[in-house]
């Protein structure tokens, strides 16, 4: 469902709920000033998540219009979810992985290319990202189905890491197909699907010769264009502890930002706080003090991915990684309660340190 409604430009100081960011906020307009520019909200739910889209219109939209983008914007979305979602018991995904067929299986252009870059990333990072880590994260309470036991025991482990690999899938770009060689073999496509939809809604928008917005899925944002204060949107990336607030500010224009937390999706197994974030290389929810991670990338499918590889890899191989892929990356770690940083050269010269709220 997308809200009906346009908003003056000013005050907007929105929290991004679920998200590790904070806010596109902008400074308040002297009294004196007409406001000259409107920004347009849509927001709703997708992906076990909610959604958000700001456009600058220099007047209000007819009701047409507004309901022409809020269908399109939903549309996109829907897209994405049906396809990807393993929630979705006729979802591309949930047939690839009922099906123990070894034969090749057809694959939307969309799927095939979420797939085809989750893999690359696969192989870039040894497996850190991998999609057909499902039935581990299944196993660890955050899939469809709530496991018998929790922890699931050593024994167990290591039969489902016999299922995992991403090895064990062939792709064919020119049939669109894929193969599965392990009949057992099952994806879970969530640390890229969000990302990509955002990437989705940015396209159904640019399509619309829409030129100034903002899209956020679950914290994962693309931003377009000037904000109404003809500057670049202003994202605040959120200090996981030591008090809260604002860690640090990314002014973002024609780039996507994604970030990946430790401390968002947890859950208590056996009296510890676990991650959603599955480590394929040892079956468990990862284990180190990097409290999160955000990239700046051309496609938020490709950010969002680059954020799950680096959380699984954790602040130092994660780091290192980030430096020889030249990613713009900027690692929050935990040190009891206060929060030290590094980043990348490349973050720092796509969004400079010292950057504020308006
Ligand atoms: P968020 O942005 O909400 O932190 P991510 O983009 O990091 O989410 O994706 C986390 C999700 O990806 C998990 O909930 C799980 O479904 C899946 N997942 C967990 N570990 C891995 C992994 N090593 N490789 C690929 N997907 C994973
Ligand atoms: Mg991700």
């Amino acid at each position: 469902m997308t809200a009906d409604r346009a908003v003056p430009a000013f005050p907007l100081l929105a929290t991004l709920c679920l998200a590790s960011v904070v806010a596109c906020g902008q400074a308040t307009r002297p009294s004196d000033r007409p406001a000259a520019l409107l920004i347009e909200l849509f927001d709703g739910a997708t992906m076990g998540t909610t959604y958000t889209v700001r456009v600058v219109s220099a007047e209000a939209w007819s009701e047409a219009r507004r309901d022409r983008i809020g269908t399109r914007i939903q549309m996109a979305l829907d897209d994405v979810e049906s396809a990807m979602s393993h929630y979705r018991p006729d979802s591309e995904v949930s047939r690839f992985n009922e099906t123990r067929s070894t034969e090749p299986f057809t694959l939307s252009p969309a799927t095939f290319e979420v797939v085809r870059v989750a893999i690359e990333l696969s192989e870039i990072s040894d497996g850190a990202l991998d999609i057909t880590v499902g039935p581990l994260v299944n196993a660890w309470g955050f899939g469809p189905t709530e496991p018998e036991t929790l922890p699931p025991d050593a024994d167990l482990l290591s039969r489902l890491r016999a299922r995992v690999g991403f090895s064990k899938l062939e792709l064919d770009a020119a049939a669109s197909t894929v193969r599965k060689t392990d009949p057992a073999l099952e994806w879970d496509l969530s640390s890229v699907a969000k990302g990509y939809g955002v990437d989705r809604v940015a396209s159904a928008l640019t399509e619309e010769g829409v030129t100034r917005f903002m899209v956020e899925v679950g914290g994962e944002i693309v931003a377009s264009g000037a904000n109404h204060l003809h500057g670049p949107w202003r994202i605040g990336i959120e200090r996981p502890a030591d008090g809260g607030g604002i860690q640090r500010v990314v002014p973002l224009s024609g780039h996507a930002l994604a970030t990946s937390g430790d401390y968002r999706n947890v859950r208590e197994v056996a009296g510890r706080l676990v991650s959603h974030t599955i480590d394929p290389r040892t079956g468990r929810p990862i284990d180190h003090h990097l409290a999160s991670v955000s990239v700046i990338a051309d496609t938020c499918l490709l950010a969002d991915g680059v954020a799950t590889t680096l959380e699984v890899l954790g602040p130092d191989e994660g780091y290192a990684l980030a430096i020889e892929r030249g990613w713009a990356a900027l690692f929050l770690m935990r040190d009891g309660d206060t929060i030290t940083s590094r980043v990348t050269p490349e973050f720092d010269q796509l969004a400079p340190a010292g950057a504020t709220m308006d």
